[in-house]
């Protein structure tokens, strides 16, 4: 097949743990990774954020990445980007012009809106969209109320491409019953979760050395929602109930410079020092991608306590590690890490059970063992990319299959009149 895959913000080849740059860009270039492996031909399209950076670039054989020309080319926050769609739009019509795609697949709301447009640029019939939302505007506004910087727009236009996109991917369960809320059809619904590259991440090889006895991790984007703060005031519970000698690195952000470069890390950082924490928690800013599994590796436990998540690939990379991971029972979280089997569940914003839950990982090596063996081997048995790729795969013949079918019926009706 040809795929055109089309991600507005989040380009496959950004550095990762910026405000916009994290699971996303990761799906995204994963998912197309290996999907060229399995043989099909693989354009990304995405909005052009440098001016230095190439109009094409060749990733791998059968994967390309477009830089197409859509409001400035320097960063923006995604949530300005909705006046620039429109030329996003244009320009991935104008490639589809050259090669038509047999299939379109979107990611996140404002790459729907792009895609649909696209796909009826040509005379023929609208090429098929099938569209992965990422995350969802209602879902967002429950939780950050007045601090959701979502465009006004959103409220009307996600709805709508849900309902114009000829399949919808969720990648959790939780997703089908919101998707479903928004009023939209759950029979043209697929779930594809997020994959991990079990390769990359595994249990063996070197790990970075902790400055304590006891390691806990926090890895993601630096924004309030990820629930960085529960786990800062969890360490100082910690320090209470016996394991005052515990670091908590923290991973992700804006450079690489420790707290002093990003405005939610000097919150936090704040945070630390007024709990007496401050030569416990580390600032480690962005880091690169191949450096994170011996970070992973370095950990005694992977925290994730965000107030809501859309998917969460951190979780998985921790399990395919072998790492056992503390998680808020929120979204994808609920689906990947099995609560005292891979990990522990935790409500969200819940400093104490936090604690209370790291506390029983501290005191045990055996089950840190246990639980971190178990996590990679549903990571491995579930998430690998391939696994993902498949699915995605059969969500797309279902699309197409579908769109024939529709196409026969209306010519067997016009026969018949
Ligand atoms: N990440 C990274 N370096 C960083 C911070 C994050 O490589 O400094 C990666 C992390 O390993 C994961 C992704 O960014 O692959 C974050 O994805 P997740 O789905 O957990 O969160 P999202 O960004 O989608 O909210």
């Amino acid at each position: 097949m040809r795929i055109a895959m089309v991600s507005e913000h989040a380009s496959p080849l950004a550095a990762l743990g910026g405000v916009d740059a994290g699971g996303q860009n990761v799906h995204v270039a994963a998912l197309s990774a290996a999907l060229a492996r399995r043989g099909h031909d693989i354009r990304v399209y995405t909005r052009r954020d440098d001016p230095a950076l190439p109009e094409r670039v060749r990733v791998q054989p059968r994967l390309e990445v477009v830089h197409v020309n859509a409001g400035p080319p320097c960063e923006v926050p995604k949530d300005e980007l909705l006046p620039f769609i429109g030329d996003l739009a244009t320009g991935i019509g104008r490639d589809f012009e050259t090669v038509a795609p047999d299939i379109v697949h979107a990611h996140f709301w404002m790459s729907g809106l792009a895609a649909l447009e696209a796909a009826s640029a040509g005379t023929g019939p609208r090429v098929p969209v099938v569209q992965t939302f990422h995350a969802l505007g209602t879902v967002k506004r429950r939780h950050q109320g007045l601090a959701d910087t979502s465009p006004e727009e959103r409220r009307w236009l996600e709805p709508a491409v849900g309902r114009s996109a000829d399949r919808i991917i969720a990648t959790c369960s939780d997703e089908v019953f919101e998707l479903k809320a928004m009023g939209i059809d759950v029979a043209k619904v697929s779930i594809a979760p997020c994959g991990v590259a079990l390769e990359f991440f595994t249990p063996v090889g070197t790990a970075a050395t902790g400055k304590r006895r006891h390691r806990i991790l926090s890895v993601g984007r630096l924004v309030p929602r990820k629930g960085v703060d529960t786990v800062i005031q969890a360490l100082a519970l910690l320090r209470d109930k016996g394991f005052p000698d515990t670091e908590l690195l923290i991973v992700g952000g804006k450079g690489n410079t420790g707290s002093d470069a990003d405005p939610e890390a000097r919150r936090l950082a704040l945070l630390a020092a007024e709990l007496g924490l401050g030569e416990h928690v580390t600032f480690q800013g962005q880091v690169p991608r191949e450096d994170m599994p011996g970070i992973f590796r370095s950990a005694d436990a992977v925290v994730c306590t965000p107030w809501y998540e859309p998917f969460g690939i951190v979780p998985l990379e921790a399990m395919a590690c072998g790492i056992p991971v503390v998680a808020a029972a929120v979204g994808g979280l609920a689906d990947t890490v099995l609560d005292n089997a891979t990990g522990i569940h935790v409500p969200p914003r819940a400093p104490e059970a936090t604690a209370d839950a790291l506390a029983m990982l501290l005191s045990s090596p055996q089950l840190r063992q246990e639980f971190g063996a178990a996590g990679r081997t549903r990571a491995a048995a579930r998430y690998s990319w391939d696994r993902v790729a498949a699915d995605s795969e059969k969500a797309y013949r279902l699309t197409l299959a579908a769109r024939a079918a529709g196409s026969s019926a209306a010519a067997l009706k016009g026969a018949a009149l």
